[in-house]
């Protein structure tokens, strides 16, 4: 085994190339032929493969050939003849016939009448579930088998190969219950097993799936014996050379082979195919395979984030790992595989600088983007944040120094310098810098410039007034509160002034009250006095009024310490209090009452009304936090959710807000700006929440983000009074449809939203307004391709819905990506500061095909993108897309046949509860699967349900494309309802047609027109 230059990096540990002596007959051949072409014993070769990472390996064909591809050849051959049984039912019989003992005459007639007698009474099941007579059938047939002197473990593995359901998939498993009688019959008695036994009983674990099964047979034959398990290392070995690695992982587990295979035998492999949970089990308490893991994988980095896909590309074809998806490989996966497996083990920094570098250059980009893009970061907390990322890291330093020079703040780039000391950065010599360095770095630096006559002075003298300009026109971030702050920079004191200006035009939220009614509870009594105190107020509130309070949390954007939350804030009407988490973490005693008192008191106090934004965000970080808090999200009481609140009264009547919304607002700004008028400030948002003190700007903008919300509420019960609106009403229905006090939001189906739309289209009709477009002009949708930024996924399946072939970015892919998709003509869909990213990632002439969303709710989205197309609705076009995967191809299956389908796979629907073939309220049905209306005009493609096939797994029906089709997710009970339903080829997602909203759906079609012609004509405006 020494030939290679290497294909298979260490897929073998160093001390098992003297083991296979057992190997006989042709597959022993064929598996050594195969080892001279596999890679060498693992460090060496490392090496080798990480300095090339690219090079393809000429083996690869001979790999191939001898390799992996034989679906039948099962795993070991070891004690059998070594002919390619395959793996169905005949291997068991095979195994079965070799039992020693149990081969024939009268013993086996035996056997297999103990054998049958356990099947019928595991067939008979008492009312709790259970088999009464089973375990005491197994023990007498245990006993009789050592009184007569038969070997008890070839009786076991007998009955156990022999349960029908040995080889099945799932459920109960009759062969578990044997195998685990025996080992209770066993107990704790030592007794010597027979080799051949113990290999038959390998072989027969490694031919079925199960993974307890495996664990129990490997356990009762004692196969880890550390002088027998090195025999069964060959056929691990070979199942990984067969794709087979969670097989191989599991064994190896079992066995406790941990030092005899290497990382990449079976662990990188399956961790590329995203098997994260087989790999974890498998690394318990073996520390420094979790530390080459992670270094591995750290360093396929070495060649910069661009050649991580490439390295494992090579890396995956060079050992035909199968079932790995190539988006995986992506640097960005591969971080969050890195990043998980090191906080799932706890290793350290140390162990992943690339990952670690790529993480800070990361949070760089978006620290330096809020604060010169968005320009919603201050000056103080960027600092802040920016030089803990800066700290002892050389490489950050740089990448900080780049990003400043790249916005072109120089000024900003020689304050880092001095405070990092870097006066020997070559940036010092930089034109812009030079001048605003302190002395007596500025002349020494000077004079080094001036020898080299790199610079002269006029040049630098010129650039230093173009620094200012460029700096104040960046710099353009209010700090109201804290300009005292700023002297201790010099030079700086001059932008000031244009900083304020920059966003002047905007009003500012700021908290009303006097400082000293902001109270901070950063010690355990004070945290007890401020639980005493708002049970006293609560009480004090009389009749069936709540106390009013608002709340919410801040947390450290970066770096954080605490993983947490660092402050609560709860406000009430005459006072904010600040519970500083972060203190009361740190100062923590064993008793830990207060957390859970302060639980108590006000969350789960029903006299006092909470009032939050989003809450869902705070109460995952808070209960992250304190674990005392764990319950929170169902136990709390007197929760509104002004996110709820809003979009309940932005649908039933928008004017109800006092200002309508400007600009970019969103969110809870946007909220504070209908209610107040006033827009809140972020400066503060991404600010290093966990220093201590915090600065006086932090405690009040912390304490206005939650007393805002006791403000919006007044002005809302104000204005009620004014509109003859009932909040209540309101409140009532925002918290409608959230399951727990959890605010989340109803969705409704596409289905109800299409049909809002054609309701709404349609009203403009009975109005019509001015158009442009000739009607006749208008495209149907089909005509027009799209794609759909991830902040729109919802809208792109509603598109989907109504007839646009639509592409939706994932989460994980960059806007930047729908200008690839741009290129080849589709109209991309976005909004914010993606669209301007997009629009400048074009090439200029195709900038029109960029969309800006302006409405927020789904339904005048889809209106809105209507119009800009000059499309008409078609009731041809409605519902002939895949809402999940963009495919226009269905099958057509007939009521009869899905209901067949449903007895083959299975519903997950209860089927006691629709048993007369209604359904009952208890049954949920899924109703974005809910199709309708005109399913034979449609333009789509149908396919004949004869196409469809049985599944290879027994227990699925498959599309032709081997999809398979999501029966489970049917509900037997509307059978009678429906007449087809649509399988979606592409995906195996189920549709069917929902009379009821077919019928309404005709009726807004058709309404005082025909229905061949109803096309539904939009205004259109050209923007
Ligand atoms: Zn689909």
């Amino acid at each position: 085994m020494a030939s290679g230059r290497g294909c298979r990096p260490g897929g073998y540990s160093d001390s098992d190339s003297d083991d296979d002596d057992g190997y006989v007959g042709a597959a022993s051949t064929s598996l050594r032929k195969t080892e001279v072409a596999r890679p060498l014993p693992s460090s060496s070769h490392n090496v080798t493969w990480q300095k090339n990472p690219y090079q393809v390996q000429d083996q690869r064909n001979e790999f191939n050939y001898h390799g992996s591809r034989h679906p039948n050849f099962s795993s070991n051959n070891h004690v059998s003849s070594g002919t390619n049984e395959t793996r169905a039912p005949g291997r068991r019989q095979v195994i079965l016939s070799k039992i020693p003992g149990f081969q024939e005459g009268a013993d086996k007639e035996w056997a297999v009448s103990i054998s049958n007698k356990i099947r019928s009474s595991w067939e008979v099941v008492d009312e709790t579930g259970g088999h009464v007579k089973f375990p005491k059938m197994l023990n007498d047939a245990f006993e009789t088998c050592e009184q007569q002197s038969k070997n008890l473990f070839a009786f076991g593995l007998f009955l156990t190969l022999n349960s029908p359901d040995f080889a099945a998939l799932q459920g109960k498993s009759q062969a578990l219950a044997v195998i685990t009688a025996l080992k209770n019959y066993l107990g704790d008695r030592k007794r010597s097993i027979n080799k051949e036994i113990q290999h038959l009983a390998f072989e027969g674990a490694v031919s079925q799936k199960k993974q307890n099964l495996i664990e129990a047979i490997f356990d009762v034959f004692n196969l880890a014996d550390p002088d027998r398990r090195m025999d069964f290392v060959p056929t691990i070995e070979k199942m990984c050379f067969e794709n087979n690695f969670k097989e191989a992982c599991l064994c190896a587990m079992y066995l406790k082979l941990h030092n005899h295979f290497d990382i990449h035998s079976f662990l990188i492999p399956l961790l590329l195919q995203d098997r994260f949970n087989v790999v974890e089990e498998y690394l318990k308490d073996t520390p420094d395979i979790q530390i080459n893991i992670v270094r591995f994988l750290d360093s396929c980095f070495d060649y910069g984030s661009a050649g991580v896909s490439g390295t494992l590309f090579a890396y995956v074809n060079q050992r035909n790992i199968g079932g790995v998806k190539p988006e995986k490989l992506n640097p960005k996966p591969i971080t969050k595989l890195v990043r998980r497996l090191a906080s799932k083990f706890k290793i350290g920094n140390e162990h992943c600088p690339n990952v670690g570098n790529r993480q800070r250059f990361g949070e760089l980009r978006h620290l330096f983007s809020r604060r010169y893009e968005k320009q919603d970061m201050n000056v103080e907390s960027f600092d802040e944040l920016i030089n803990q990322i800066a700290d002892g890291n050389q490489k950050s330093k740089d990448d900080i120094i780049s990003h400043f020079m790249m916005y072109g703040d120089y000024e900003a780039t020689a304050r880092f310098v001095v405070t990092h000391e870097l006066f020997d950065d070559p940036v010092c010599r930089h034109v812009g810098i030079l001048p605003l360095l302190p002395e007596p770095h500025k002349s020494r630096l000077l004079q080094n410039v001036q020898r080299n006559q790199n610079v002269d002075d006029e040049c630098w003298e010129e650039h230093n007034e173009t620094s200012q300009q460029v700096v104040s026109a960046h710099v353009g971030v209010n700090n109201y509160s804290n300009p005292q702050e700023d002297e201790s920079w010099e030079t700086s004191s001059e932008s000031v002034g244009s900083c304020v200006v920059v966003e002047s035009k905007k009003i500012f939220y700021l908290y009303p009250l006097p400082r000293e009614t902001i109270h901070m509870v950063g010690e355990v009594p004070k945290l007890m006095d401020f639980c005493r105190q708002i049970n006293e107020m609560a009480a004090a509130v009389e009749g069936e009024d709540l106390l009013i309070s608002g709340f919410d949390s801040e947390w450290k954007p970066i770096m954080s310490k605490l993983k947490g939350a660092a402050l609560l804030q709860i406000a009430f009407e005459s006072d904010t209090f600040i519970i500083d988490i972060m203190s009361l973490k740190l100062n923590s005693t064993d008793d830990r009452t207060h957390w859970t008192a302060l639980r108590k008191d006000y969350f789960e106090n029903q006299r006092i009304m909470k009032l939050g934004f989003d809450v869902r965000n705070d109460v995952k970080m808070l209960i992250d936090t304190v674990p005392e808090w764990q319950e929170m999200n169902q136990t709390w009481k007197s929760l509104v959710d002004f996110s709820n609140l809003k979009s309940v009264i932005m649908k039933e009547d928008p004017s109800f807000f006092e200002k309508s919304a400007e600009g970019d607002e969103s969110g809870l700004s946007e909220l504070v700006y209908r209610c107040l008028g006033k827009s809140l400030s972020k400066a503060e948002q991404m600010s290093d929440w966990e220093k201590r003190p915090m600065r006086e700007s932090q405690l009040l903008y912390a304490a206005g983000d939650a007393y805002c919300l006791i403000e919006v509420y007044k002005s809302l019960r104000d204005r009620t009074v004014e509109c003859r609106a009932d909040l209540a009403k309101f409140i009532k229905s925002s918290l409608k449809g959230s399951s727990s006090t959890t605010a989340s939001k109803k969705r409704k189906a596409p289905s109800e939203i299409v049909f809002d739309l054609v309701l709404k289209m349609q009203n403009e009709v009975d109005n019509p307004i001015p158009v442009e477009n000739n009607m006749e002009e208008a495209n149907d949708p089909s005509s027009i391709k799209l794609v759909c930024d991830n902040m729109f996924q919802g809208l792109g399946r509603h598109l989907r819905a109504i007839g646009f072939n639509t592409v939706i970015l994932d989460n994980s892919q960059p806007h930047s990506k729908c200008s690839y998709h741009a290129m080849f003509g589709r109209h991309v869909i976005t909004k914010g500061v993606a669209f301007n990213e997009i629009i400048h990632s074009l090439p200029e002439n195709r900038a029109f095909l960029v969309y800006h969303v302006k409405c927020e709710m789904i339904v005048d989205q889809l209106q809105e993108i209507c119009s800009h197309f000059g499309i008409a609705l078609s009731p041809k076009e409605l519902f002939t897309i895949c809402q999940r995967c963009n495919k226009k191809e269905f099958i057509q299956v007939s009521t009869e046949t899905m209901l067949k389908f449903i007895d083959y796979v299975g519903s997950r629907f209860s089927k006691s509860k629709s048993m007369n073939g209604l359904l009952t309220f208890k049954d949920k049905i899924p109703d974005d699967m809910i199709l309708s209306s005109q399913s034979a005009n449609r333009t789509w493609e149908l396919i004949n349900e004869r196409t469809i096939r049985f599944g290879n797994d027994g227990r699925s029906v498959v599309t032709p494309a081997g999809i398979p089709i999501e029966v489970q997710r049917v509900p037997p009970g509307l059978t009678h309802l429906i007449n087809s339903y649509y399988v979606c080829s592409g995906c195996g997602k189920c549709y069917w047609e929902s009379t009821s909203l077919e019928q309404r759906m005709k009726k807004s079609l058709n309404e005082e027109s025909n229905l061949e012609e109803s096309q539904i004509s939009i205004k259109t405006e050209q923007i």
